[in-house]
């Protein structure tokens, strides 16, 4: 007999980061995925850098991470403050400023740069970001790259009500308005603001992972302990209700996606399901199959 009763998904584990680093002279990040324990628990999502917030001084000489491949899945970067400058060999490129999101499919290999914008660095200032790297299953890891960019302007906000907030929907769907990012798995991704003393319930399907980060204020999920800046809450695999609770004005990042359930196998800017893949990997890098930027 099938049941209709929603349940909570329970906060299995509130992460603190595993490490802090600086990703080329550009990005000072804190890492929460892969790091500590979270392993490979919250597939599809195997990486969350946490990029700022830091203060840049204005510079002629624009800071970033220059040119390095990735092979195997895909990179999301959102972007709070700050603007970033990215190329990379398939010819693509773009500017991302507050707001705006790029969905970049690496796929079968591509080698790019990612940088703080010129007119931005000259002027310097706030910059505060997230990266993701999403997976991809086996049968779309030699899939030709491709690049998504997601502006503001094309990510619908939806209003919670009552003045408790909005939620923006990157990917997925939240109460019937769907994000414009194309995925190759299910995947639900919000970017969440919830005024202090509020509420937002969302529901996702009990198959699915899934993961709350805040970048700003205190929240309680599922009545968890305080989940704090910097700090991720993941959460059971079974259930299908989030609650957040808002005890500050908050910024969080909801993250949702069906698991892939194939072997991970990652080596630096890898993410492949055998080692012998890997290997693949770094000569056909070496080879210069991945490309080159001009
Ligand atoms: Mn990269």
């Amino acid at each position: 007999m099938s049941t209709t009763i929603t349940a909570d998904k329970k906060v299995v584990e509130i992460h603190h980061y595993g490490s802090r680093h600086w990703v080329g002279d550009g990005f000072p990040v804190r890492n929460l995925i892969p790091g500590n324990t979270v392993g490979e628990q919250l597939s599809p999502f195997l990486l969350l850098d946490y990029a700022g917030p830091e203060k840049f001084d204005p510079t002629d000489s624009p800071r970033g991470v220059g040119e390095h491949p990735h092979r195997g899945f895909e990179t999301v970067t959102i972007v709070y403050d700050g603007v970033v400058a990215h190329r990379d060999s398939t010819g693509n490129g773009g500017v991302i400023g507050p707001g705006d999101v790029q969905w970049m499919t690496a796929a079968s290999g591509i080698v790019h740069e990612e940088m703080h914008e010129k007119e931005w660095a000259k002027k310097g200032g706030a910059f505060h970001a997230i990266q993701l790297w999403v997976n991809l299953p086996r049968s779309h890891k030699m899939s030709s790259p491709g690049y998504q960019t997601l502006l503001k302007a094309d990510i619908p906000a939806v209003e919670l009500g009552g003045g408790a907030g909005h939620l923006r929907v990157i990917a997925g769907e939240f109460r019937g308005v769907k994000g414009p990012a194309k995925t190759f798995t299910p995947i639900h991704l919000y970017d969440v603001r919830v005024k202090g003393g509020s509420m937002v319930e969302i529901t996702v399907p009990s198959s699915f992972n899934a993961a709350v980060f805040v970048l700003q204020g205190e929240v309680s999920v599922n009545g968890s302990e305080p989940v704090k800046e910097a700090e991720l809450a993941r959460l059971d695999r079974n259930g299908e209700r989030i609650t957040i609770v808002a005890a500050t004005d908050t910024i969080v990042l909801v993250l949702a996606g069906e698991p892939i359930n194939e072997p991970v196998a990652r080596y630096g800017p890898f993410v492949m399901n055998t080692k012998a893949e890997l290997v693949q990997a770094v000569n056909d890098y070496q080879a210069g199959k991945m490309g080159h930027l001009s």
